[in-house]
């Protein structure tokens, strides 16, 4: 018997859940590119950019998602032959340096476990060994949406310097950034990367890189530019050369308005709610895991996100419980992808998300387990609901 209809939740880790008034926002006629309003929403896109990024770094807009904000990233900074140490982490990293092969660069991949958090010592020892400085740019991501790895950026940058290497030091927050804190300029990041439909709430299509000063002085020598992505074309005075074309002017009202929701809350509490709703849910799994027919990926609890949990499912299909919570009750979960396809599940709670959301989804999950007989401690939203009746 379907209880669907209702408002639907989609708790997958990206695209997320898109405010109302965020969707409202590009319900709006085109408007001119060379003056009049739109200059004013590039102006407040930029400043909401280095205010989620915390940098007075320079930041760039694409449209585009994800991947091309890993070519913008790549081709602006290094020369055809430069060597890229990849920092593997589930899924994410290793695709950046599939990108990154393509366009000429010389990639190696410093290995890790599908369910471990890159070690900042090994990153050290590998730094040390490369006494001739051959690596130009070290590639991470903060979270990974396919392992839910949450990678320390601060430490990692601790080990570089420890090593005194002076290569650029890259970081993908598309899974993080508006979910989780992170530091641009304080963590010494060279050039950081988001895209706009995971935390930032925003249609997928939009995406962000940002670049300090040692990125923009590479990007003087570097020659692997593009028309589309260049950095230097970008920087022209002419409202239109900022978007290198046409700007995508409703996905930026989009993201003006989602940047205004954002500050409204304020970065500190949206992080704050997110680390509360990640709790609540790992509170439940670690319930619903005592029957051994589930369990966390990340086998360390302080390398897992706040902006999403993944579980792999031992002896029981996760399809039919996504199944079922789709079509018989309206809210989607994320199957797991890459290497741990088909294996278990991904729960979402990132970017505009609150708490009836997510105690909806554990509450229907746990239905889920029960309806369909897959074995599971019994009162894991009990155990959320605990959780955060004691930390609000
Ligand atoms: C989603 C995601 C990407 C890919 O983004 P696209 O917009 O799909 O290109 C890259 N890195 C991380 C960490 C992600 O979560």
């Amino acid at each position: 018997m379907p209880l669907r209809n209702g408002k639907q939740f989609l708790m997958i880790p990206g695209p997320t859940n898109i405010p109302d008034e965020v969707l409202r926002a590009m319900h709006r006629p085109a408007v001119d590119i060379y003056e009049g309003p739109l200059l004013e929403t590039t102006e407040a896109c930029q400043r909401g950019l280095k205010r989620l990024f915390r940098t007075e770094g320079k930041p760039y807009i694409y449209a585009a998602n994800g991947h091309g904000a890993w070519d913008a990233a790549l081709s602006n900074t290094l020369c055809k032959g430069d060597k890229v140490l990849v920092l593997q982490s589930g899924l994410f990293a290793t695709g950046w340096g599939e990108a990154a092969k393509l366009i000429g660069l010389d990639v190696e991949v410093l290995p890790a476990a599908w369910n471990e958090a890159v070690d900042p010592t090994r990153l050290a020892g590998r730094l040390q060994a490369d006494t001739s400085h051959e690596i130009k740019a070290i590639l991470v991501v903060q979270v990974d949406t396919a392992s839910g790895v949450w990678n320390d950026i601060a430490a990692l940058r601790k080990a570089i310097d420890a090593a005194g290497h002076p290569a650029l030091f890259m970081v993908d927050t598309i899974a993080s950034l508006g979910c989780l804190p992170f530091e641009m300029d304080a963590w010494g990041v060279d050039v950081a990367l988001t895209g706009s439909q995971k935390g930032l709430m925003c249609p997928p299509g939009l995406s962000f890189v940002a670049a300090n000063e040692k990125a923009d002085k590479a990007h003087e020598t570097a020659n692997l530019r593009t028309n589309y992505m260049d950095w230097t074309f970008r920087k022209g005075e002419i409202h239109y050369q900022k978007y290198c074309g046409t700007p995508p002017e409703q996905m930026l009202f989009a993201f003006q308005k989602a940047l205004e929701l954002i500050f409204e809350e304020g970065l500190e509490k949206v992080w704050h709610r997110h680390a509360l709703l990640a709790e609540a849910t790992r509170r439940a799994v670690d319930i619903w895991s005592t029957e051994g027919a589930m369990s966390f990926n990340i086998t360390d609890p302080r390398a897992r996100s706040n902006s999403v949990t993944v579980l792999k499912f031992n002896g029981h299909d996760p399809q039919h419980l996504r199944d079922f919570t789709e079509l018989t009750c309206g809210v989607t979960i994320g199957g797991t992808i890459g290497d741990s396809r088909g294996q278990g599940i991904r729960i979402a709670h990132m970017g505009h998300v609150n708490a009836v959301m997510l105690l909806g989804t554990l509450a229907t999950i746990e239905l889920g387990l029960s309806k369909l007989g897959i074995p599971h401690g019994k009162g894991g939203v009990q155990a959320a609901t605990d959780y955060l009746a004691a930390a609000i």
